[in-house]
């Protein structure tokens, strides 16, 4: 190919891109490294609401002039220091009433990328389900709890004998399991929004030691044995919510018990990660195992997984996302490592502040 040709090829390469550029739905603003800003594409003109002009020395913050979620924008953009990558973030614009999250890329020769892709409509979605979750579960209660109440006055104004006993014993035990089900949303409210109030300096093998106490006589009932190890004089003191945390553990240890066969050993491990300043727990089980697909379900809240019969487990399908939830309040992480027939692997960390 001709040097002319190479050109005209390259070119027509960089009027494919910048159209597709153009033609994107999130919006996208490349930024040279002064800050100035270089690129606005068509989505983003269309938000500002403005005809496309020249962008003579324009920065973040006139886009800010436009709308507030800009300025957010900006005050990360600086807050970074230039070399890390930044993470994504979410922000909101009150004006447009608009949920974005926010991706900041560097390219070559400090040209900066950033992309807000519009996620408005999963959090509305998201916001919708709270409120429904928060009515629910509180404004359900009296009138369930009057129910209850005169149900189960009835039986004692009945004739001996009479079948309306057994009508009224469906509706108790009906009304049982509307109870369980609202207790169970509130504790999914409480877990997501309570302020989280942190116990200082909290032994973690202490915590450790008194869930498993409390564990053993399940275990023992399962002929399991619970296996403890950790590098006790190596763990720092932990700033945590320690009776949430208590839950988290207590969970993954049920769990193990519940999906694995008798006999076999489950193992608690911990450690600190000094090089990435983590506590690291993992528990370990020689249970049935979890096919990889299912990994991102089970932590969903009210996932239950199915027995080897095709039935559904009978749990409320609570406990990993309460894992999950708590853990990532703490700034953690949770992960699975299982595969059928071979056992699981929970594991999740915090950080050490
Ligand atoms: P629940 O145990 O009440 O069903 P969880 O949220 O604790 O709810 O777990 C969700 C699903 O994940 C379970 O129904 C089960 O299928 C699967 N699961 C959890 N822990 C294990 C484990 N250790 N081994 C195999 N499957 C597990």
């Amino acid at each position: 190919m001709s040097a002319e040709e190479q050109i005209a090829a390259l070119s027509l390469q960089n009027q494919q891109l910048e159209q597709l550029i153009h033609a994107l739905p999130d919006m996208v603003i490349g930024i040279a490294a002064a800050g100035h800003i270089t690129l606005l594409n068509d989505a983003v003109w269309s938000y500002l609401g403005v005809a496309p002009q020249p962008l003579t020395q324009w920065s973040l913050v006139d886009l800010a002039q436009y709308d507030a979620v800009f300025e957010e924008v900006a005050d990360h953009f600086a807050g970074s220091d230039g070399v890390s990558p930044l993470k994504p973030f979410e922000a909101r614009s009150e004006a447009h009433k608009r949920d974005f999250t926010v991706t900041i890329t560097r390219g070559s020769d400090d040209q900066w990328v950033l992309v807000l892709h519009d996620i408005s409509a999963q959090r509305d979605l998201m916001r919708f389900k709270n409120e429904v979750l928060k009515l629910a579960s509180h404004d359900l209660r009296s009138p369930l709890a009057l129910v209850i109440g005169y149900a189960s006055l009835i039986p004692m104004e009945l004739p001996p004998n009479s079948p309306a006993a057994d009508y009224v014993a469906s509706i108790l035990s009906a009304t049982e399991r509307m109870t369980g089900l609202l207790d169970a949303m509130i504790i999914v409210e409480q877990v997501r929004n309570a302020p989280l109030e942190l116990d200082r300096f909290v032994i973690f093998g202490d915590l450790v030691a008194e869930v498993v106490a409390r564990m053993e006589p399940q275990a023992a009932q399962n002929h399991q044995q619970i296996i403890v190890e950790i590098a006790l004089d190596t763990m720092p003191p932990m700033t945590l919510h320690r009776p949430y945390m208590i839950d988290v553990i207590e969970n993954l240890l049920s769990n193990a018990i519940k999906y694995s066969p008798e006999d076999r050993p489950i193992v608690l491990r911990a450690w600190h990660d000094v090089e990435q300043g983590r506590v690291v727990v993992t528990v370990r089980d020689q249970g049935a195992g979890i096919t990889s697909e299912e990994f991102s379900r089970i932590f969903e809240a009210f996932y239950r997984g199915k027995q080897p019969n095709g039935r559904r487990n009978d749990g409320r399908g609570l406990g990993l996302w309460l894992v999950k939830t708590i853990v990532q309040r703490h700034q953690g992480d949770v992960w699975i490592e299982s595969q059928i027939n071979d056992g699981s692997l929970f594991g999740f960390w915090l950080p050490v502040s």
